[in-house]
């Protein structure tokens, strides 16, 4: 039968692209839970709850006003992530939002918000989801639970590339520092901090190709 997939791990460590791969593989839904903590922090950079100034309190109050949205996207193969009917997806990659991104993840009521949303998503299995807590909280009776690590400067370098590839002007020591920035916010946070699940299965790709790994996590899905 069809089951649950957690994929968490380290910021850039590629989940993503294992997940969304798998969820193609075995026609499941496939839920990237780091563009919703995203696409809430480009809102609250928008209305100025973070960056220059701050007003973490009045962000809170306006949560109920976020809508989120994954649109099916036929060509991409994937879904795209919408903030109040807006197709916010490139926009929620940028540095900028990188550079925030963890602080806002910090703040308790934004956790809660989104992990209930993630739940509902997740009725009755068939479901890759990759994100930091998901094998510890948004499904920790997952079937499956893949903890993801590779090294920092591996995971820098396909960042990097990534961010390249999208025309964005970066220095490999900007990425590389908010790669680390953002695992250090990530699991020291008071609220669910980044942690391996005590049953899910630690998998090192720093020396690993696409493919290898996609064969491994596969596998693991089939027994
Ligand atoms: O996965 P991605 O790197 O896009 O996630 C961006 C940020 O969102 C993470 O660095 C983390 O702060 C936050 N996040 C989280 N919990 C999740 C997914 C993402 O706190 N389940």
């Amino acid at each position: 039968g069809k089951i649950t997939i957690a994929i968490d791990g380290y910021s850039s460590t590629g989940k993503s692209t294992i997940a969304k791969k798998l969820a193609q593989t075995l026609d499941y839904i496939y839920v990237d839970t780091g563009a919703m903590y995203r696409a809430v922090t480009l809102y609250a950079i928008r209305s100025g709850y973070i960056g220059k100034t701050e007003d973490i309190p009045a962000l809170i109050q306006n949560l109920p006003a976020i809508q989120l949205q994954f649109v099916p996207n036929q060509d991409l193969g994937y879904s795209e992530m919408f903030l109040n009917d807006e197709n916010v997806e490139r926009e929620i990659r940028t540095m900028e939002v990188s550079g925030q991104v963890s602080k806002i993840a910090a703040i308790p009521e934004v956790r809660h918000k989104l992990v209930e949303m993630q739940q509902q998503m997740g009725n009755g299995g068939g479901l890759v989801m990759d994100g930091r807590d998901i094998g510890t909280v948004v499904f920790p009776n997952a079937e499956l639970k893949i903890f993801m690590t590779a090294s920092p400067d591996a995971r820098a370098t396909r960042r990097y590339k990534e961010l390249l590839d999208r025309g964005e002007e970066v220095s490999f020591e900007e990425v590389l520092e908010n790669v680390q920035k953002r695992d250090f916010i990530d699991s020291t946070r008071e609220t669910s901090p980044l942690r391996k699940a005590e049953d899910a299965i630690e998998f090192d790709n720093s020396d690993m190709g696409l493919e290898e790994q996609f064969e491994r996590i596969y596998d693991f899905a089939q027994r």
